[in-house]
Order: structure tokens, then sequence, then C-alpha cells
């Protein structure tokens, strides 16, 4: 494949998000041979130590600087990635909200194959790209054959890629800013107000070492409690999936997850939790997972570092008993 490969950087008071690195690990799975450039877009001075930090990763960097773009929209940025990549380039997007507004209309534009929410790479079949995908909340993988000769942007699930810290030199930043052409925005187009920033509740979850995460599998309101007692057996703060929060069981500033807080425990539990990607997505850095659920192809396990397949209504309070007693021992 001679293609280039391209990963479009998310980043945030000028630090790359974790989507970075998977992305250029996934660019080197998606061909051993690229050299993959990092398109890093924004404004500001914050943008030059965003170049500079993932300029170690990859072997260039193409740098987009515009007012338009102080605070990102998909249709900001379209219209200025069109004018500088190639027509035949592979570019790789985060699926997350914002690559998921950005990919499918970038596809278009470039006249490029799309193939969204890839979780893996599996070589080339007849000249084909093999992407494994999740369907069904990550009970099915499928297998999707994709022609992309002639360009792709894909969007790439988060954490579906190892970040992959290794340094390969010093990549050269590229500044694209002059040939980065602004399109007119359509009618209606959505412009920026303001950002509000999520409300923090009782407990800053963000900030836990230990979470305990209680999902759907707890059945009843009655039965949240073992959950509080075992937090507090292990020092930990209580975490949940949507549904809980959904239940009113818990507020929302306790929900993991795409829509709800992005944590980064070193322990994290996840009891009675499917593991749909929505709620994996708010799990970042090296948590050691340990998911206890009754169904054993629940896909919580591919991300777990310990599974237990058991009912937590009774594997919790006996475990809650014996961290007790092992403390008071
Ligand atoms: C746009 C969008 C955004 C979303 N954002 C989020 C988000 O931020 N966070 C989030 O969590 N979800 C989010 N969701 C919802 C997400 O898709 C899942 O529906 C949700 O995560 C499922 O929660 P759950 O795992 O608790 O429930 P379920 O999927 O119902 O899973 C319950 C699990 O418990 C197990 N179980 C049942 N009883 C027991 C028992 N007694 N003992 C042990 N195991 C048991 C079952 O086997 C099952 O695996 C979002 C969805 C959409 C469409």
């Amino acid at each position: 494949m001679a293609q280039q490969v391209f990963a479009y950087i998310i980043h945030k008071d000028g630090v790359p998000d974790d989507t970075a690195l998977e992305l250029i690990a996934a660019a080197e799975k998606l061909d051993p041979d690229a050299s993959v450039t990092a398109v890093v877009a924004g404004d500001g001075n914050e943008l030059d130590s965003v170049c500079n930090e993932v300029a170690s990763s990859c072997a260039e960097v193409w740098k987009i600087e515009n007012p338009a773009l102080a605070y990102i929209t998909a249709e900001a940025l379209r219209p200025l990635l069109v004018s500088i990549l190639p027509k035949d380039g592979i570019v790789l997007v985060p699926h997350d909200h914002f690559g998921m507004d950005l990919a499918p209309g970038l596809s278009i534009k470039l006249d490029a194959a799309y193939l969204p929410d890839a979780v893996d790479f599996e070589g080339f079949d007849n000249g084909e790209l093999k992407a494994v995908r999740e369907e069904y909340s990550g009970q099915v993988s499928t297998h999707v054959l994709s022609d992309i000769s002639e360009g792709a942007v894909i969007t790439v699930r988060p954490g579906s890629f190892k970040a992959d810290e290794r340094k390969r030199g010093e990549g050269q930043i590229i500044d694209k800013t002059d040939q980065a052409i602004e399109g007119s925005l359509p009618a209606g187009a959505r412009r920026f107000l303001e950002i509000i920033e999520a409300e923090v509740g009782d407990v800053d979850i963000t900030k836990s070492d230990i979470l305990v995460s209680v999902g759907r599998g707890i059945e009843d309101q009655d039965n949240m409690e073992i959950i509080f007692e075992l937090a507090e057996a292990m020092g930990g703060d209580v975490s949940c999936s949507r549904p809980i929060v959904d239940a009113k069981w818990l507020e929302k500033s306790r929900q993991v997850g795409t829509s709800g807080q992005t944590v980064k425990p070193k322990v994290y539990m996840a009891l009675g939790i499917s593991g749909a990607f929505q709620h994996v997505g708010g799990l970042k850095g090296t948590p050691f997972v340990i998911a206890i659920n009754k169904n054993p192809r629940a896909p919580i396990f591919q991300v777990a570092d310990v599974g237990i397949v058991d009912d937590i209504l009774d594997f919790i309070p006996e475990l809650t008993e014996r961290i007790n007693e092992l403390k008071s021992g």
C-alpha cells in the first residue's frame, strides 16, 4: 500500500487526546510500512505544543492554524482538510462524537470510501482492507472488506488500539495553514457559543484511583447498598453505567462513558456492566479492570484483566466481608 496515512489529532488545552497515539498505532497496524502523518488543527499558542508532542511519534505533522478553529466544529474543519489532503489518502479519525460528525461528509468531499467504527485491521484480502467491527454491543465481531485504493476515511473506536508510546524520532512539522482554504459555511451552520463544564457532584470520579462501578445487573435500587459497602471496604468511590443514572439511582456526575465522565482510575471494578463501547469509551489510561458478570460472553471481559463469572448479588457481599476480615486481621 503506497498511500499516505493520516491521523487526525484531537487535543484540548495544548495536550493531545489519548486517541492520538491510538490512531498512530492503528495506522501502523493498517499499513506496517506507512510513515504516518498527524494532522493538528486549531488556533492559538497551544497548537505548537500539541504539534511538538505528537512529532516524536510520527513522520510528519501537518499543522492548520485558523481563528475559525478556536473551537473546532466539523463544518469549519472539513473544507480546510479537503483543501490539503490528497485524494487517495487514508484518514483515521477517532469514532467519538466529533469524529462521527466529521468523517462521513469528509469522505464524500474527498470521494473516498467511508469505514466507520473499526476496532482492528487484519490486512488485505484481494486488495481490499479487512477491518473488524463489533455489533450488538460487542457480542458479535464482523469482518468488513473495503476497497480503499482511491482513499478512505476511517473512524477508529477509542480504546481498541493500544496507544504506542514508542518515540520514532522527531517528525517534521509542516505548516499547512496557507494551503488550507476555508469553504463558505452553509447557511444555518452551527456556531460555537460557549463551553459549559459538566457539573461535579458530591464525588469527583475523574480523580478517583479506585472505582467500583455498577450497572443494570444490580437489578434493584435496594441492592445498591452492597456496592457502597464494597467501595468503602476498598477505599474507592462508586461510579455507574448510564441505565443507573436513567433510573435515577445515582446522579449523572457518577456516570462513566462517552456521554458521562472520562475516568483514569488505577483499579476499575465493573459489576453487572455489559461493556458497551459507550461505557468503556469513558475508561482512559491503563486501569486494572476487574469485571464480574453472570454472562461469560459479556463484552466487558474483552477489556478485563480479571474476569469473574458470577451473580454480583451473591459475590459482592462475600467479597466485601472477606476484604473487611483481611483488613481487620
Ligand atoms: C449516544 C449514546 C451514549 C451513551 N453513553 C453512555 C455512557 O456514557 N455510559 C454508559 O454506561 N452507557 C452509555 N450508553 C448506553 C450504552 O449503550 C449501554 O446501553 C449501557 O452502557 C449498558 O449499561 P449496562 O452495562 O449497565 O446494562 P446492560 O447492557 O443491560 O448490561 C447489564 C449486564 O449485567 C449482567 N447481569 C445481569 N444481572 C446480573 C447479576 N445478577 N450478576 C452479574 N451480572 C449480571 C448482564 O449479563 C449484562 O451483561 C450510551 C448510549 C448511546 C446511544
